[in-house]
């Protein structure tokens, strides 16, 4: 059980003034901010870090949604902070979701669902590293 975790907030909610108000949330909810950034992927980086579901009939419509504005990247810790911070999120699908997770609140669809949050320790480390050197993390 590792105590990091990497998320994103995704383009929709960045771009629909969300970002304050989850990041309020992810710290209530008893995470701290190792790392962050406000960036943009390309096309081209959305699709590296989504490689994992190439086969998948929405890979197309999730690289171009991930790269259509701009999103905010972290490093968050916690005990169980893999764990943790699904449960905080709730579902994929925010009509699945449970009352007063992050998506239930703030996203939209399956596909446009507000943040995202690693599914294992191995992935957060992976994910954190795609984004943030060591000199920008601590
Ligand atoms: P997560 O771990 O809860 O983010 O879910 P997955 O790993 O299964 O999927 C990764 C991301 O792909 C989700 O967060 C959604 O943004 C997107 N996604 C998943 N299922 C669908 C779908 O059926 N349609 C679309 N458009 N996007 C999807």
């Amino acid at each position: 059980m590792s105590n990091r975790t990497f998320t994103m907030v995704k383009p929709d909610a960045t771009g629909k003034g969300y970002t304050g108000a989850i990041i309020d949330q992810i710290i209530k909810g008893g995470f701290s901010i190792k790392a962050m950034k406000w960036t943009k992927l390309t096309k081209e980086q959305a699709g590296e870090f989504y490689a994992v579901h190439k086969e998948r009939g929405f890979y197309a419509e999730l690289v171009e949604f991930m790269s259509s504005g701009p999103i905010v990247a972290a490093i968050l810790e916690k005990d169980n902070a893999v764990a943790d911070f699904r449960k905080l999120i709730g579902a994929t699908n925010p009509a699945n979701a449970e009352e007063g997770t992050i998506r239930k609140n703030f996203a939209a669809s399956i596909g446009e669902n507000a943040v995202h949050g690693s599914d294992s320790d191995e992935n957060a480390a992976i994910e954190g590293n795609f984004f943030f050197s060591f000199l920008e993390r601590f």
